[in-house]
Protein backbone atom coordinates (compact mmCIF):
# COMPACT_ATOMS: atom_id res chain seq x y z
CA UNK A 1 0.00 0.00 0.00
CA UNK A 2 1.12 3.29 -1.10
CA UNK A 3 1.41 5.37 2.46
CA UNK A 4 2.68 8.38 1.43
CA UNK A 5 -0.51 8.82 -1.31
CA UNK A 6 -3.03 8.01 1.42
CA UNK A 7 -1.15 10.25 4.40
CA UNK A 8 -0.87 12.90 1.42
CA UNK A 9 -4.86 13.03 0.96
CA UNK A 10 -4.99 13.26 5.19
CA UNK A 11 -3.10 16.18 5.02
CA UNK A 12 -5.28 17.46 2.30
CA UNK A 13 -8.16 16.68 5.01
CA UNK A 14 -6.11 18.31 7.55
CA UNK A 15 -5.53 21.68 5.60
CA UNK A 16 -9.61 21.80 5.34
CA UNK A 17 -9.58 21.80 8.89
CA UNK A 18 -6.83 24.93 8.67
CA UNK A 19 -8.69 26.75 6.51
CA UNK A 20 -11.95 26.67 9.02
CA UNK A 21 -9.24 27.66 11.97
CA UNK A 22 -9.43 24.12 13.51
CA UNK A 23 -6.57 21.84 15.12
CA UNK A 24 -5.39 20.75 11.69
CA UNK A 25 -6.23 17.02 12.12
CA UNK A 26 -6.79 14.82 8.89
CA UNK A 27 -7.82 11.33 8.28
CA UNK A 28 -8.94 9.13 5.53
CA UNK A 29 -9.87 4.82 5.86
CA UNK A 30 -8.68 2.73 3.21
CA UNK A 31 -10.05 -0.71 2.26
CA UNK A 32 -9.11 -3.05 -1.07
CA UNK A 33 -6.81 0.08 -1.88
CA UNK A 34 -10.00 2.14 -2.25
CA UNK A 35 -10.81 5.49 0.47
CA UNK A 36 -13.93 4.68 2.17
CA UNK A 37 -14.34 7.33 4.72
CA UNK A 38 -12.22 10.82 5.52
CA UNK A 39 -12.85 13.57 8.19
CA UNK A 40 -11.52 16.19 8.69
CA UNK A 41 -11.33 18.11 12.46
CA UNK A 42 -14.59 19.76 13.28
CA UNK A 43 -15.04 20.45 16.82
CA UNK A 44 -15.23 24.47 16.89
CA UNK A 45 -17.68 24.34 13.60
CA UNK A 46 -20.27 22.03 15.11
CA UNK A 47 -19.20 22.52 18.76
CA UNK A 48 -19.20 18.97 19.40
CA UNK A 49 -16.26 17.44 21.24
CA UNK A 50 -16.92 14.35 18.96
CA UNK A 51 -16.04 16.00 15.85
CA UNK A 52 -12.84 14.59 15.55
CA UNK A 53 -11.34 13.72 11.87
CA UNK A 54 -11.21 9.97 12.96
CA UNK A 55 -14.44 9.80 14.47
CA UNK A 56 -16.19 11.78 11.74
CA UNK A 57 -13.94 9.41 8.82
CA UNK A 58 -15.18 6.17 11.02
CA UNK A 59 -18.41 6.99 10.78
CA UNK A 60 -18.51 7.13 7.24
CA UNK A 61 -16.81 4.06 7.04
CA UNK A 62 -19.11 2.30 8.83
CA UNK A 63 -22.05 3.95 6.63
CA UNK A 64 -19.88 2.46 3.54
CA UNK A 65 -19.29 -1.18 4.66
CA UNK A 66 -22.86 -1.26 6.52
CA UNK A 67 -21.19 -2.80 9.50
CA UNK A 68 -19.66 -1.53 12.81
CA UNK A 69 -16.48 -3.59 11.96
CA UNK A 70 -14.01 -1.62 10.11
CA UNK A 71 -12.16 -5.06 9.86
CA UNK A 72 -9.36 -4.99 7.40
CA UNK A 73 -9.23 -1.19 6.94
CA UNK A 74 -6.23 0.54 7.31
CA UNK A 75 -6.99 4.48 8.90
CA UNK A 76 -4.16 7.36 8.14
CA UNK A 77 -4.14 10.43 10.42
CA UNK A 78 -2.06 13.32 10.01
CA UNK A 79 -1.81 13.28 14.26
CA UNK A 80 -1.54 10.37 16.52
CA UNK A 81 -5.00 9.76 18.07
CA UNK A 82 -6.50 10.61 20.90
CA UNK A 83 -7.95 8.73 24.19
CA UNK A 84 -11.19 9.05 21.96
CA UNK A 85 -10.68 8.07 18.95
CA UNK A 86 -7.85 5.36 19.49
CA UNK A 87 -11.23 4.37 21.83
CA UNK A 88 -13.30 4.29 18.64
CA UNK A 89 -10.79 2.80 16.52
CA UNK A 90 -9.92 0.09 19.12
CA UNK A 91 -14.02 -0.90 18.79
CA UNK A 92 -14.27 -0.78 15.03
CA UNK A 93 -11.49 -3.19 14.83
CA UNK A 94 -9.77 -1.37 12.70
CA UNK A 95 -6.33 -2.93 11.48
CA UNK A 96 -3.76 -0.68 11.12
CA UNK A 97 -3.30 3.12 11.89
CA UNK A 98 -0.72 4.74 10.23
CA UNK A 99 -0.13 8.63 11.90
CA UNK A 100 2.15 11.32 10.93
CA UNK A 101 3.31 12.95 13.73
CA UNK A 102 3.16 12.18 17.86
CA UNK A 103 0.98 14.10 20.11
CA UNK A 104 2.70 14.34 23.12
CA UNK A 105 0.42 15.84 25.45
CA UNK A 106 -3.49 13.69 24.09
CA UNK A 107 -1.54 10.47 21.61
CA UNK A 108 -2.88 7.21 23.13
CA UNK A 109 -0.99 5.15 20.36
CA UNK A 110 2.38 5.00 22.04
CA UNK A 111 2.87 8.46 23.28
CA UNK A 112 0.75 8.93 26.83
CA UNK A 113 -0.84 5.32 26.60
CA UNK A 114 -0.99 2.82 23.96
CA UNK A 115 -4.93 1.98 24.13
CA UNK A 116 -4.67 0.66 20.01
CA UNK A 117 -1.38 -2.24 21.58
CA UNK A 118 -2.89 -3.68 25.19
CA UNK A 119 -2.96 -6.86 24.57
CA UNK A 120 -5.72 -7.36 27.82
CA UNK A 121 -8.35 -6.14 25.17
CA UNK A 122 -9.37 -8.47 22.58
CA UNK A 123 -8.01 -6.57 19.63
CA UNK A 124 -4.89 -5.62 19.08
CA UNK A 125 -4.30 -2.53 15.86
CA UNK A 126 -1.26 -2.64 14.00
CA UNK A 127 0.72 1.03 14.48
CA UNK A 128 2.82 2.63 11.71
CA UNK A 129 3.93 6.31 12.18
CA UNK A 130 6.50 9.05 11.44
CA UNK A 131 4.79 8.87 7.38
CA UNK A 132 5.43 12.41 6.15
CA UNK A 133 6.15 13.62 9.19
CA UNK A 134 7.72 16.75 8.47
CA UNK A 135 4.46 18.24 6.88
CA UNK A 136 2.36 17.12 9.76
CA UNK A 137 4.25 18.79 12.43
CA UNK A 138 5.07 22.00 9.98
CA UNK A 139 1.15 21.97 9.66
CA UNK A 140 0.22 22.10 13.51
CA UNK A 141 3.20 24.52 14.18
CA UNK A 142 2.20 26.69 11.67
CA UNK A 143 -1.57 26.58 13.45
CA UNK A 144 -0.75 27.76 16.37
CA UNK A 145 1.92 29.97 15.71
CA UNK A 146 -0.82 31.87 13.48
CA UNK A 147 -4.12 31.47 15.85
CA UNK A 148 -2.98 31.44 19.16
CA UNK A 149 0.09 32.97 19.41
CA UNK A 150 -1.25 31.60 23.15
CA UNK A 151 1.14 33.33 25.33
CA UNK A 152 0.23 36.65 24.01
CA UNK A 153 -1.98 38.56 26.64
CA UNK A 154 -3.92 40.10 24.15
CA UNK A 155 -5.63 37.35 23.06
CA UNK A 156 -7.80 37.62 26.03
CA UNK A 157 -11.25 39.13 25.16
CA UNK A 158 -11.45 42.61 26.87
CA UNK A 159 -7.63 43.17 27.37
CA UNK A 160 -6.43 45.77 25.18
CA UNK A 161 -3.06 47.57 25.37
CA UNK A 162 -4.23 49.72 28.65
CA UNK A 163 -4.91 46.24 30.52
CA UNK A 164 -1.90 44.81 29.48
CA UNK A 165 0.11 48.00 30.69
CA UNK A 166 -1.29 46.92 33.92
CA UNK A 167 -0.36 43.38 34.08
CA UNK A 168 2.92 43.83 33.13
CA UNK A 169 3.35 46.41 35.58
CA UNK A 170 2.31 43.37 38.35
CA UNK A 171 4.45 41.10 36.74
CA UNK A 172 2.59 39.33 34.82
CA UNK A 173 3.52 38.60 31.12
CA UNK A 174 1.77 36.01 29.17
CA UNK A 175 -1.39 34.15 29.57
CA UNK A 176 0.15 31.67 31.48
CA UNK A 177 1.53 34.16 34.45
CA UNK A 178 -2.43 34.16 35.19
CA UNK A 179 -3.37 30.67 35.82
CA UNK A 180 -3.66 30.16 39.46
CA UNK A 181 -3.82 33.77 40.15
CA UNK A 182 -6.14 35.38 42.59
CA UNK A 183 -7.85 37.77 40.54
CA UNK A 184 -9.14 40.26 43.65
CA UNK A 185 -5.56 40.16 44.74
CA UNK A 186 -4.17 40.98 41.39
CA UNK A 187 -6.26 43.90 40.97
CA UNK A 188 -6.39 45.64 44.58
CA UNK A 189 -2.25 45.26 43.60
CA UNK A 190 -2.92 46.66 40.71
CA UNK A 191 -5.25 50.15 42.15
CA UNK A 192 -2.68 50.37 44.97
CA UNK A 193 0.10 51.06 41.96
CA UNK A 194 -2.04 53.43 40.41
CA UNK A 195 -3.55 54.91 43.86
CA UNK A 196 -6.66 54.42 42.77
CA UNK A 197 -10.07 53.18 44.66
CA UNK A 198 -11.58 49.49 43.92
CA UNK A 199 -14.44 49.28 41.20
CA UNK A 200 -16.27 46.36 41.02
CA UNK A 201 -16.59 46.53 37.30
CA UNK A 202 -12.93 46.42 37.10
CA UNK A 203 -12.35 43.84 39.13
CA UNK A 204 -14.94 41.58 36.82
CA UNK A 205 -12.59 41.89 34.02
CA UNK A 206 -9.56 40.40 36.31
CA UNK A 207 -11.85 37.86 37.39
CA UNK A 208 -12.39 37.23 33.11
CA UNK A 209 -8.87 37.22 32.33
CA UNK A 210 -8.25 34.56 35.02
CA UNK A 211 -10.98 32.31 34.02
CA UNK A 212 -9.88 32.31 30.06
CA UNK A 213 -6.06 31.61 31.05
CA UNK A 214 -7.48 29.02 33.24
CA UNK A 215 -10.12 27.45 30.48
CA UNK A 216 -9.17 28.79 27.01
CA UNK A 217 -12.71 30.24 25.59
CA UNK A 218 -11.72 32.28 22.80
CA UNK A 219 -15.38 33.90 22.31
CA UNK A 220 -15.78 37.16 24.32
CA UNK A 221 -19.46 36.30 24.74
CA UNK A 222 -18.98 32.57 25.26
CA UNK A 223 -16.53 33.47 28.17
CA UNK A 224 -18.81 35.80 29.85
CA UNK A 225 -21.27 32.91 29.99
CA UNK A 226 -19.18 30.11 31.07
CA UNK A 227 -17.40 32.36 33.89
CA UNK A 228 -21.32 33.27 35.01
CA UNK A 229 -22.31 29.33 34.60
CA UNK A 230 -19.25 28.24 36.79
CA UNK A 231 -19.69 30.65 39.68
CA UNK A 232 -23.72 29.34 39.62
CA UNK A 233 -22.52 26.48 39.65
CA UNK A 234 -19.66 26.90 42.29
CA UNK A 235 -22.19 28.33 44.40
CA UNK A 236 -24.70 25.45 44.18
CA UNK A 237 -22.59 23.13 45.43
ZN1 LIG B 1 -9.44 12.38 18.64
Amino acid sequence: MDYEKYMDMALEEANIAFNNKEVPIGCVIVYDDKVIGKGSNQRVTKGNVLAHAEIIAINEACGYMGDWRLEGCTLFVTVEPCPMCAGAILQARVKEVVFGTRNPKAGCAGSIYNILQDDRFNHVVEITEGIRQEECTGLMKEFFKKFREKSDLRNIPGVGKNMEHHFKSLGINSIEDLKEKDPEELYIADCRNKGTEVDRCVLYVYRLAVYYAENEVHDAEKLKWWYWKDREYRKGN
